[in-house]
């Protein structure tokens, strides 16, 4: 798999991980590999408070958006 973002990009760089939410494929430049709210089941995605504190990967755009939601602890 490639990464999403650099094929956006122009570019053609091999996928390192996939994000647990939109599910591509990102590259370790544009994977975010963070602490974030448990998901269950499918859509729509319910949002649980992560109580086991698992590092998990999302990709730029998904981050920004979870940012936005105030989903990160850190964060808000
Ligand atoms: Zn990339
Ligand atoms: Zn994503």
């Amino acid at each position: 798999m490639k990464c999403y973002e650099c094929a956006r990009e122009g570019k053609d760089t091999d996928a390192v991980g996939i994000c647990i939410v939109c599910g591509r494929g990102v590259c370790k430049e544009h994977l975010i590999h963070e602490e974030t709210p448990a998901w269950e089941g499918d859509y729509p995605i319910e949002l649980k408070p992560d109580k086991e504190h698992i590092k998990r990967i999302v990709c730029v755009p998904c981050h920004e958006a979870l940012k936005e939601n105030c989903l990160f602890n850190e964060v808000c």
